[in-house]
């Protein structure tokens, strides 16, 4: 792309790159340019062989860095002045900060861009200065992609020093001063660079007093390029074909210092002012309300100011120029919601708005913290590597998550819409007024906000049942993932960029909930909506830990006379790795039960949580619920405090059921007369429990399947159960209408179905399921009506019955497939999915091509994405190719969608060889384009590799990443291996008892088909 493409679609704007415009308009009088020069660290990772030219008099050093393959060889250049004293501040850490986490290895001596000495070794900031202000002057040319900027920072010394470090990465910094407060200069006598840990250094001529105040004024330069995170570039086509340009920014965790020069770290908050420069035809949106806007020159350039800030982390800080549309409501609690979005797309935007403003007065009232900000901002993003980013007042978007269609989205699609703002929103509280002391704790951040998405979405759509669907949407998936050694503590030392990123993961966002959850169950929602009041006005502008919450809630329960010690309790969940399996016997009305941590893999890895978690042995503190056959209403609740239990329940008891409603965050196993109570119950009354219960039954009995107990590697198969449990409780499903219980069946069934995928039993494991969904295909049909949940498990119903092979069902969908291509009838939007796939994996090439049509023509986000999911399900091992190629070319797929193509192609038994050979053909390029950010480098691991069962896939895929450094994606790597494993014991220890309880049990079902 060049720039004069951009312009020319700019809607005819004036091109600029003229920026003598910018001047530091701070009213102290202006420092003279530093003497010591700039300095220059471009990356160039988008733009190959780019050089920096130097234009100073000083002496120049040239590093030259290579990068991974095919990209990026770029010029590191640097200049520093010859001959100044060396600093005396020798980066010696302060006392209190080695007790800071890190993993990071003993540090070699660093060495600055320059050659020189780098005085500061840790990744971490020192803690001598922090930042009070930061007032921005900032000028991106969307032409030129040039970006230029004033920055003046207000900072206080906490200690003495003589050297300020800062963040910065890929900026070119200049003209940097210092002065006191009485604005007498301090000279900057050395500057130094590391892009390793992207630090500055400023040496300084003198020491900064203690408890004095300090303006750092500088001037920077950097490029708006087109990723997905700092401050970059991002496009949408108009009605009319146009393509337009809008500069956005994302910067969690570590990406604001790649936009600005500053203190990077979450709890060094300070309050922020910008003023940005704009086209005429565009707007400007920041974290704030605008103040001010005034015309520059006579090319018609714009300077629009913002309202000062509050107190906040780095972070969080937003600014976007566009030239969108929006549309804004009052909330009842007299804040200003807006919904920014592209004009084709903006009739989609009413949805979102209207739950943002009933959500945002909701938590208003729930945490009894008024929202401080005048207003909140939600906008859509066409490139948006996340699903969506809190920005403090400026939240951004995938399109997806926020755009809705009533006749064209799914409900599935819609509720991802409400669950994503209530998410958002809630981060505002828990995040952004509230934020955790450094990264380690993000599960603070996270756990809450996913915990408190559900609360906000059940406020706001209250039919859709969302405490029943906290237990696919989180218990679930946590559960599964903590099962594995490659988990994690979901408090984790973290240190570097690279090491953050790692932990935006399942661990932090559904366990964090999860425990909360836990939390909620035996505090009651009161309790702890009181503790987070206290924890919230505590800490409010500031940052906490995770013993600030245990305290506030410590109190409160103090208060109405309880004692619970909720620090010992939630340590056992948060400092550790796993969860327990609880063992359960009953005889004659004595109850056994003994915890032991739960691993699905038995191949003896080393935990590389060891060494942290030991101290508590792998126990504890649970809260263990259950009901009875006496009592199947009501829950009584022993605590299990690091250690086994017994107790009696009455002897007339015939079954009993532990974990009620799963809200606990462990599993259950019971001996074979337990096991066996509870499927007849499920056969016969399947009713008495409620659809959770009946949902964590069926999770448990499929997972456990796989398990052994940590702590006994001589007893094996001991907490584990035949394959055959499993199987026979499923046999209750004909019966079941609910939607959470279905989910969970169809989520394990199929896992079965890929795991017999080579082997003869493939084909009668697919039967088993038609027997068990048959009757509810006839039952459900193909309208689209009924509640939100009936809706939901339609979908899953259909696509299922597609799966196992009804004839029916592939008919009824090729037709309506047909209907939809050949005269443009609309299909109802929950049955979209299924026909869409059916259409593509049945059909022609030009059904292929239609949906790569409608996904380049289509105004709504929802429609794309479900193209993307069609065409993956082809079986034309030439458009599979093609497809996957395309990937490559962001100009057919957006980056941020490669996931989803890599993901669906893997699932498809005919594409998932190809994707690896994708993946490991192109990894330079794909590494290279997402190999910084959240989420995306493990989640393709882990999709191309997720299908794979046997030992000679295990052996390709650890020799492919033997050796290459996959950044953030580390420890899904480990994950990916550990699930492959799993999947090799899978079938040493189940694949003869399935292929002969499904051989039994079909022919004795046609049997008696023959008799009847
Ligand atoms: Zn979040």
């Amino acid at each position: 792309m060049t720039d004069n493409t951009v312009m020319s679609n700019l809607n005819g704007a004036t091109p600029h790159s003229n920026y003598s415009t910018i001047t530091a308009t701070d009213d102290s009088s202006e420092g003279s340019p530093n003497e010591s020069g700039f300095m220059v660290n471009k990356r160039a990772m988008y733009e190959p062989g780019a050089v920096m030219v130097c234009s100073q008099k000083r002496a120049c050093c040239v590093v030259t860095l290579s990068f991974v393959a095919i990209i990026a060889v770029a010029l590191i250049v640097a200049f520093t002045k010859p001959g100044c004293p060396e600093a005396t501040y020798t980066g010696e850490p302060i006392p209190g900060l080695s007790s800071r986490p890190t993993n990071s290895p003993p540090p070699t001596v660093p060495t600055a861009t320059n050659g020189e000495e780098f005085p500061w070794t840790d990744v971490r900031l020192p803690f001598h200065v922090r930042p009070l202000f930061y007032d921005i002057i900032i000028h991106p040319n969307i032409t030129t992609r040039h970006v230029r900027g004033n920055l003046t920072i207000k900072l206080t010394a906490i200690e003495e020093t003589r050297a300020i470090i800062i963040h910065g990465r890929d900026l070119k910094v200049a003209n940097y001063t210092l002065h006191n407060k009485y604005e007498s200069q301090i000279a900057i006598e050395k500057f130094l660079e590391y892009p390793p840990h992207q630090q500055l250094y400023l040496g300084l001529s003198e020491i900064l007093r203690r408890g004095s105040n300090y303006t750092l004024r500088l001037g920077f330069e950097g490029h708006l390029k087109e990723g997905l995170e700092g401050f970059y570039l991002s496009s949408y086509i108009t009605a009319e074909g146009e393509k337009r340009y809008i500069a956005t920014t994302h910067f969690e965790p570590t990406s604001a210092r790649a936009a600005f020069p500053c203190f990077d770290e979450p709890h060094l908050k300070a309050k922020f002012r910008l003023r940005i420069y704009r086209e005429p035809s565009q707007f400007t949106l920041f974290n704030m309300p605008l103040k001010s806007s005034a015309q520059v020159d006579k090319s018609g350039l714009m300077i629009d100011e913002f309202q000062e800030s509050k107190e906040m982390s780095t972070y969080l800080v937003a600014f976007i120029v566009c030239d969108y549309e929006h549309v804004t409501n009052i909330t009842e609690h007299n804040v200003a919601v807006s919904v920014y979005a592209p004009p084709t797309m903006i009739s989609q935007a009413n949805y979102a708005l209207r739950m943002a403003s009933h959500i945002l007065d909701f938590y208003d009232s729930f945490f009894g913290v008024p929202y401080p900000l005048p207003k909140q901002d939600l906008i859509a993003i066409p490139d948006f590597g996340a699903g969506a980013m809190e920005n403090w007042g400026l939240i951004t978007y995938r399109e997806t998550a926020l755009m809705y269609d009533p006749v064209h989205t799914s409900s599935e699609a819609q509720q991802r819409v409400t669950v994503v703002i209530a998410h958002e929103l809630a981060h505002q509280w828990f995040g952004n007024l509230v934020t955790m002391s450094w990264w380690s704790d993000l599960w603070l951040n996270e756990g809450f906000a996913s915990f408190m998405e559900n609360l906000g979405t059940d406020n706001a759509e209250p039919g859709w049942a969302m405490q029943e669907q906290f237990l696919v949407q989180k218990m679930h998936p946590a559960l599964d993932l903590d099962a594995l050694v490659a988990s994690h503590p979901i408090s984790t030392p973290v240190s570097d960029p690279a090491q953050i990123e790692s932990i935006f993961d399942t661990i932090s966002y559904n366990k964090g909930a999860s425990i909360i959850s836990m939390l909620e169950s035996f505090l009651g929602r009161d309790l702890l909506k009181e503790g987070l009041r206290l924890y919230l006005e505590a800490h409010e502008f500031g940052s906490a830990e995770t013993d600030d919450l245990w305290d506030a809630l410590t109190k409160v329960t103090k208060k109405q006379g309880h004692f619970l010690d909720i620090k010992g309790i939630m340590d056992t969940w948060t400092l550790q790795a796993g969860f327990p399996l609880i063992s359960v016997t009953l005889q004659d009305g004595h109850v056994t039960a003994s915890q032991s941590r739960f691993l699905v893999c038995e191949e003896n890895v080393t935990d590389p949580n060891e060494p942290l978690n030991i101290t508590m042995g792998y126990k504890w503190h649970v809260p263990l619920t259950y009901i009875t056959s006496s009592a199947p209403d009501k829950s009584e609740i022993y605590w299990m405090n690091l250690t086994d239990i017994e107790f009696l329940v009455p002897r007339e008891v015939d079954w009993i059921k532990f974990n009620v409603g799963q809200r606990g965050f462990y599993r259950v196993t019971y001996d074979d007369a337990g096991w066996n109570a509870l499927i007849n119950v499920l056969l016969t009354d399947h009713e008495v429990l409620l659809p959770a219960d009946r949902a964590s039954l069926i999770d448990d009995a499929f997972t456990l399947v796989k398990g052994r107990l940590y702590d006994s590697p001589t007893l094996v198969q001991a907490g584990t159960i035949n394959a055959t449990v499993a199987l026979k409780l499923s046999l209750y499903l004909p019966n079941e209408t609910r939607y959470i219980p279905w989910h969970t069946a169809l989520r394990h069934l199929f896992s079965w179905v890929e795991l017999l995928f080579n082997y003869p039993a493939h084909k009668n494991m697919l039967e088993f399921i038609s027997t068990l969904i048959n009757p509810h295909y006839e039952r459900i049909g193909w309208n689209d009506t009924g509640t939100h949940l009936e809706r939901l498990l339609r979908s899953e119903v259909l696509m299922a019955a597609v799966d196992c092979g009804n004839v029916n069902a592939i008919q009824e969908a090729q037709r309506q497939f047909s209907a939809w291509r050949a005269k443009n009838e609309s299909v109802p939007p929950n049955i979209r999915s299924v026909v869409y796939k059916t259409g593509v994996r049945y059909g022609t090439e030009e059904d292929w091509r239609h949906c790569w049509h409608v996904y380049n023509s289509s105004s709504i986000p929802s429609e794309k994405r479900l193209m993307l999911q069609a065409m993956a399900q082809t079986r034309d091992p030439w458009l599979m190719q093609q497809y996957l190629e395309y990937t490559l070319d962001s100009s057919k797929i957006r980056p941020q969608d490669v996931m989803i193509v890599l993901k669906e192609v893997s699932k498809n038994p005919g594409g998932r060889v190809s994707a690896w050979r994708m993946v490991r053909q192109h990894w330079p390029q794909i590494s290279q384009l997402f190999g910084h950010g959240s989420f995306t480098i493990g989640a393709i691991i882990k999709s191309v590799t997720s299908p794979f069962t046997s030992s000679f896939d295990l052996g390709e895929v650890e020799s492919f990443f033997e050796g290459v450094d996959i950044g953030p994606g580390e420890r899904a790597l480990a994950q990916a291996l550990e699930t492959i494993r799993l999947h090799i014991q899978w079938h040493q220890h189940n694949l003869d008892d399935v292929t002969q309880w499904l051989d039994t049990y079909l022919s004795k079902d046609s049997s008696e088909d023959d008799e009847s």
